[in-house]
Order: structure tokens, then C-alpha cells, then sequence
């Protein structure tokens, strides 16, 4: 199939690259000409594991990037949306992106022939597809959504740093919307054929994508909850907790006698710093603001997120635990990226832990392998220092803070028995092996 992707992000750029594999002629469309300009250079504007080689492969043959959306979509039989959708002050979705490619994209509808379908891929509350998407490709185009044109949903369920993974093996397909995109989102994953598939209405397809991310949302904040409360009754391990609950066949799925497997959910229900990244913390404000429109308040979200945006602190006041007042006190912080392999940033824990920090007077220093110092820019005011290299950023800290689980920290008990120091090293993702070092807390301990 001819495809048109707008938006040219993590989603847009993993989708794009992803169908291209599959063996789609894809057209990838952004606003940013420097974004389209680095990719039809063969350079990503993000880090992805494995997407450099899938660009590498399809650059010059099944895929392109483009600043021109009419051509792209004129050129196509289906075009995914899949432009950013920001938390606004009030904690509901701007879909001021969705629905400005809505307006250009009904534009072209307008002048060109019947049948093209428009899918939103960006996460959107329930009723935005049939709702205003709808209306507005029908005000610019003059034509009628599900006769002259097919309109549906397919959220993205990918998580980054496996997102290429997850696009191509994905654990499901969702989509939802009028015969014609379903028809069109079928052909589109027939290269998919044996992965579950649901297909709906476009509002159920929204409402499984908030449903997906709140429900991991809460299990991480029921995990930290938990983890919170062991540690102040004292003498309780919140990863031994844990791993008596991961063990009940509810959660292994095991028969009698058979081995436990553990369940992917279990990563969830670690104990760390909270959860951050592009999408829990808005979907999660997004499903609270259009409960509370809607005049049914979502009371259990709201505790997990109450629960989450006060979790970096307890990194803080392990430290003073361990420190007293941090003043004058060096602390190295290890990872800006909300998660490992990438580099997103957005609603790190990281930056409420430095702002902290910052704020208590320390010193300090931060390390990422991928994330630059650029990224500290985001800091309302003090910038930290940076560090490339970890050996160096640990040196001379008489505190550490783990914020991503990095695979490289686990050598930091390593690199400190070579320097023969031993600060206190707060764990705030439990990878540590609290034997390994001198001086260890850690989250949930
Ligand atoms: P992003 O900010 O990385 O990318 C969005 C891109 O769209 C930007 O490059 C922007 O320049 C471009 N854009 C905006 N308006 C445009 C227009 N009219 N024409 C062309 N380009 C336009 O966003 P993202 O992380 O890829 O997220 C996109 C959507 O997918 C969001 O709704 C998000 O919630 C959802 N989602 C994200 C993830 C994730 O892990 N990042 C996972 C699942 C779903």
C-alpha cells in the first residue's frame, strides 16, 4: 500500500519505518524541515534501538520524508496521524496538532478522488475520531466521512526502546472506525496476520489505549505505595515483597507443578522513582481531566497520581537519611532519560529530583550515556553540571542517585572499589546489589 504518515516523532518515524519493512511504500510528512532533512540524510532525529538500520535499509527505496502533506497524501491510499497531542495546563489533551492535519489533510481530500482513509494513530480521548477529526475532514473536504472517505482509529501501544520490536512482533493490532478503514487497516497489518487482533468502533479503540496506560500507571504507584510503607515499618524488602506476589498463579499462569513464568506485568510492579515518559503521566492527567468534564471523577486514578508525582522526593530524603542536609554535599545523579534505551525525557523523574537537589544546595552532577546536557535546559533555573564520562561523574560525589536502570550502572560498584571511595548510593531503580556496596539505599528498603 501507498502510505502517508504525518508526524515524523517516535510514533510517526517507528510506524513509518516499520511498515516499510513490512513492504509498504511509506511517505513520512513533518513540519520541522530540519527533521525531514536529517532523515532523507540517513540520520535519525531520535535515538531508537534499531531503527538506524531500518532506515538504513528503505531510504532511497520504500521510504522518504517529506515537508509537502498534500503531495503525500494525494499520493496515498491511507494516511496515519500521528502527531504529538501535549498535556494543556489543565491536565486535558491539546489536539490542536490532530485536528490542524485534520483541516490539510480534509483539503486534499476535497480535490481528489473517493476512498482514501484517514486513521489517527496519535492518542486521543474517546470521541475525537468520529467526533471533531470527523467533522473537520468533512468541513474541508465537502465529502462524507464512511461513503466518499473511511476515518478510523489504531492506537500505538509501543514502548520506546523496544519500540521497533513492538512495531513489528506486537503483542496486538487495535483499530476501530467505519468499514472503509477497517477494510484499509486490515490490508495495511496483512503482513500481521497472526497477531491478535481487535477491531471496533473508533471510541472503544481510544478508550483501550487510556485503559492500557492507566492500568500501568497504577501498578506502578500501587507497587510504590507498598514499597513506601515497608520502608517505613522498617525490616522489609520491597523486592522480596514483591517477589512473593509475582509468584501467586495468578500472575505466572503456571499449572501445579509446572515452572513459573514470570509475567511481564511484574516489571510493573517494581518499586523506583515513579513513572514518567511521554505518555502515562498525560494519558493519566488527560482520563482524570475528561472524568472530571464528563462528571465522573476517576478517585483511584487520582491517588496514583498523587501517588506518582511524590515519589522522586523519597530519592531526596533517602539521601538526607543517609547525608543530613545536602549542602556542599556532591551528588552524582545517573540518567536523565525517563527510561533506558532512549533518549525521551519527558516528565523524567530526573528533573524533579535534580530541581530538589539543586534547591537543598548540593553539588551536582549528572550523567547519561545518551541524553546530552542539552537537556538540562528544561530546568526552571540552576543547571547542574554534566558529565560524559561515568567514572569521572561518580569521582569525587559523597552521594549517588540511580534514576534510569542504565545497564552501565551496574558497574558503578565496580568503578567505586577502583577509586576506593564509598558514597551513599541511593538506588532508586533497585539494580544494585546492595551487597556490592558500602553504603547502599534504596528505594522501598
Ligand atoms: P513527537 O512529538 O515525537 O512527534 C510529533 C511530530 O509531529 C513532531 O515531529 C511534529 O513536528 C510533527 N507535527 C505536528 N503537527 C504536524 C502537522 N500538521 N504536519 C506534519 N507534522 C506535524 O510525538 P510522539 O512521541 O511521536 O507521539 C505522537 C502521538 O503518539 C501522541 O499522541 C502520543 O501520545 C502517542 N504515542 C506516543 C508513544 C511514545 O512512546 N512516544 C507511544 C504510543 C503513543
Amino acid at each position: 500500500m501507498r502510505v502517508c504518515v504525518i508526524g515524523s516523532g517516535y510514533v510517526g518515524l517507528v510506524t513509518g519505518l516499520g511498515l516499510a519493512e513490512l513492504g509498504h511504500d511509506v511517505t513520512c510528512v513533518d513540519l520541522d524541515s530540519r527533521k525531514v532533512d536529517a532523515i532523507n540524510d540517513g540520520r535519525l532525529p531520535i535515538f531508537e534501538a534499531g531503527l538506524e538500520d531500518l532506515l538504513r535499509s528503505h531510504t532511497g527505496g520504500r521510504f522518504r520524508a517529506t515537508t509537502d502533506l498534500a503531495a503525500a497524501v494525494s499520493g496515498s491510499a491511507i494516511t496515519l496521524i500521528c502527531v504529538g497531542t501535549p498535556s494543556r495546563d489543565d491536565g486535558g489533551i491539546d489536539t490542536s496538532f490532530v485536528e490542524a492535519a485534520a483541516i490539510e489533510i480534509g483539503a486534499v481530500l476535497g480535490a481528489g478522488g473517493r476512498g482514501h482513509c484517514v486513521i489517527v494513530k496519535s492518542t486521543v480521548l474517546p470521541g475525537t475520531t468520529d467526533g471533531p477529526v470527523t467533522d473537520l475532514l468533512e468541513g474541508a473536504s465537502g465529502k462524507r466521512a464512511g461513503i466518499d472517505f473511511g476515518v478510523g482509529a489504531n492506537p500505538e501501544f509501543l514502548t520506546e526502546g523496544q519500540a521497533v520490536d513492538d512495531f513489528l512482533r506486537p503483542d496486538r493490532i487495535v483499530i476501530g472506525g467505519d468499514d472503509l478503514a477497517l477494510a484499509a487497516l486490515r490490508e495495511l497489518y496483512t503482513g500481521l496476520a497472526d497477531v491478535p487482533l481487535v477491531a471496533t468502533n473508533a471510541r472503544t479503540v481510544e478508550m483501550i489505549k487510556y485503559t492500557s496506560n492507566a492500568m500501568l500507571a497504577t501498578a506502578i504507584s500501587f507497587s510504590n505505595e507498598i514499597a513506601n510503607l515497608g520502608a517505613a515499618l522498617g525490616g522489609i524488602d520491597t523486592v522480596d515483597v514483591m517477589r512473593g506476589v509475582h509468584l501467586s498463579r495468578y500472575l505466572t499462569g503456571a499449572a501445579a507443578g509446572a515452572e513459573p513464568v514470570r509475567a511481564g506485568i511484574a516489571a510493573f510492579f517494581e518499586a523506583g522513582c515513579g513513572y514518567g515518559g511521554s505518555c502515562l503521566p498525560k494519558d493519566v492527567a488527560a482520563l482524570l481531566a475528561r472524568g472530571r468534564e464528563a462528571g465522573t471523577p476517576l478517585r483511584l486514578l487520582e491517588a496514583v497520581a498523587a501517588v506518582n508525582a511524590d515519589q522522586p522526593a523519597r530519592l531526596v530524603e533517602l539521601l538526607e537519611r543517609e547525608l543530613g542536609p545536602l549542602r556542599g554535599h556532591r551528588i552524582a545523579v545517573l540518567g536523565l532519560a525517563f527510561k533506558p534505551d532512549t533518549d525521551d525525557v519527558r516528565c523524567s523523574p530526573a528533573f524533579p529530583v535534580l530541581t530538589s537537589l539543586l534547591a537543598a544546595g548540593a553539588d551536582v552532577v549528572v550523567h547519561d550515556p545518551v541524553v546530552g546536557a542539552g537537556a538540562l535546559d528544561e530546568l526552571p533555573a540552576e543547571r547542574p553540571a554534566y558529565e560524559n564520562d561515568l567514572t569521572a561523574a561518580i569521582k569525587d560525589a559523597t552521594g549517588i542517585v540511580i534514576v534510569t536502570r542504565w545497564s552501565v550502572y551496574a558497574d558503578v560498584p565496580e568503578i567505586l572499589a577502583g577509586l576506593g571511595t564509598s558514597p551513599v548510593v541511593v538506588d532508586g531503580r533497585r539494580m544494585l546489589d546492595p551487597s556490592a556496596l558500602p553504603r547502599y539505599a534504596g528505594i522501598g528498603r
